[in-house]
């Protein structure tokens, strides 16, 4: 079969990660469609392929676009990645990350689609128990986004074992960075992840960065973790796709560069990496964060011929720093 004869389905593809992997599929030839709702994404990513709008939550919307199109492939990026919202609203991360992701399965199996990339995370591991993680260390996520991730995880491999069903598991490791070319990079609303918010505090569109907890049992006491490009998670995607489109079994990898940097780190480089002073603030650990998440990717490397691009943070940051500075709106001076 001609992998690009069929479309490939974006579930979530105007989001950060979907964008870069629907840029990346589009630049290998392949026909894609995005669906979004936009509770998360933006039009203004949605420059590749074709795209219908609608909600994993209505299985009619659902149906009617499995009726328009005939897929080789589904891959899944809508879920909620807030892990403190998680916390405090569980039933918004039950509801879109498990129902809505079986509401997509479903209309999948009714029309005979069998082929799934999911965006699983490292935050089914927990705390890890040792360092880096292998995919084979024990599943105990210590918070309901990482446990909405680890029952999907549960019910693809039920239904790899029960039904036609074959699926991939990418459990990513911190993603960061932007397309090199800054078509699309990272834009949430609000921001909470790190390196977007310590380029703000470089730009100057907040007063601070805040580390939150410096007593961790780390090298200099903040959280260590391990960052990962977007563009080399698009291209573990594809490689991923690839090998289900060959006839390939249902498998699960970690994506990360095997390399942890602490949050002091992260500021210190991106500090040389803007030129900027960046103002830092210690404040008390926010709940849930693990010490220390370092990936061992090896089997994704072994399997999947895959080896990141922009393994050093350096080059990780100077990309989301180029993006920053077009989203916000200052010009860049190279
Ligand atoms: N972090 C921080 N200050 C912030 C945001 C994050 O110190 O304003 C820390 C956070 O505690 C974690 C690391 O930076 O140890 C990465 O957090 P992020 O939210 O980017 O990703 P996560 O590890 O939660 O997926």
């Amino acid at each position: 079969m001609n992998p690009a004869s069929e479309p490939i389905l974006i579930v979530g593809g105007a989001g950060y990660i979907g964008s870069h992997i629907n840029k990346g599929l589009s630049g290998q030839g392949y026909r894609t469609v995005v669906f979004d709702n936009f509770s998360c994404g933006h039009r203004e990513f949605l420059k590749w392929g074709e795209f219908v709008e609608g909600d994993l939550a209505d299985v009619g919307q659902i149906r009617g676009l499995f009726a328009q199109y005939r897929f080789a492939a589904v891959m899944h990026f809508s879920a909620f990645t807030y892990v403190g919202e998680s916390v405090s609203d569980p039933a918004k991360y039950y509801a879109n990350n498990v129902t809505n992701t079986l509401n997509l399965l479903n209309v999948m199996r009714e029309n005979t689609v069998n082929k799934f990339i999911f965006s699983s995370s490292a935050a089914t591991y927990g705390d890890p128990v040792e360092t880096p993680i292998t995919e084979t260390h024990p599943l105990a996520p210590i918070n309901p986004y990482g446990r909405t991730k680890l029952m999907v995880e549960n019910i693809l491999a039920d239904y790899s074992s029960a039904y036609d069903v074959r699926y991939t598991a990418l459990r990513y490791f911190n993603a960061a960075g932007a397309d090199p070319e800054t078509e699309v990079g990272e834009w949430h609303d609000p921001e909470t992840h790190l390196i977007p918010l310590v380029l703000d505090a470089a730009l100057g569109t907040r007063k601070n960065i805040q580390i939150y907890g410096t007593d961790y049992d780390t090298p200099d006491g903040t959280c260590v973790r391990d960052y990962i490009h977007v563009a080399d998670l698009a291209d573990a995607h594809i490689r991923a796709l690839e090998r289900l489109l060959r006839g390939e079994g249902s498998a699960v990898f970690n994506l990360g560069n095997g390399k942890g940097f602490s949050v002091r780190e992260v500021i210190d480089i991106a500090g040389k990496v803007t030129g900027r002073n960046i103002p830092v603030i210690e404040t008390d650990r926010r709940p849930g964060d693990p010490a220390v998440l370092i990936a061992d990717a090896k089997k994704a490397e072994s399997v999947l011929g895959w080896r990141p691009r922009y393994p050093g943070l350096d080059a990780i940051i100077e990309s989301a720093w180029k993006w920053h500075r077009k989203l916000f709106g200052e010009k860049a001076e190279d």
